[in-house]
């Protein structure tokens, strides 16, 4: 997230004006506008592929540990 030390403030990259200005005092920052010239703050947002694997490998096992709980449970009874 861009800093401006002017205006001593954290700005968002909405917040902040076309060329990535500060709204306050006019000074330009690197990464503004959305323009991503930066890159670091701009893509926030951003989930990287492998993230997204994990958490659907974690899904896809606990989903098979339910089965394989519901069974073992079942042979119990
Ligand atoms: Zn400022």
């Amino acid at each position: 997230m861009p800093w401006c030390d002017e205006c001593s403030r954290f700005l968002t990259p909405n917040s902040m004006g076309e060329g990535g200005e500060c709204p306050g005092c006019g000074r330009v920052l690197a990464g503004g506008g959305g323009s991503g010239v930066d890159g670091e703050a701009v893509d926030e947002p951003h989930v990287p592929w492998h993230f997204k694997l994990l958490v659907l490998a974690t899904i896809v096992y606990l989903a098979y540990r339910a089965v394989q709980g519901v069974v073992w449970l079942a042979g119990r009874i």
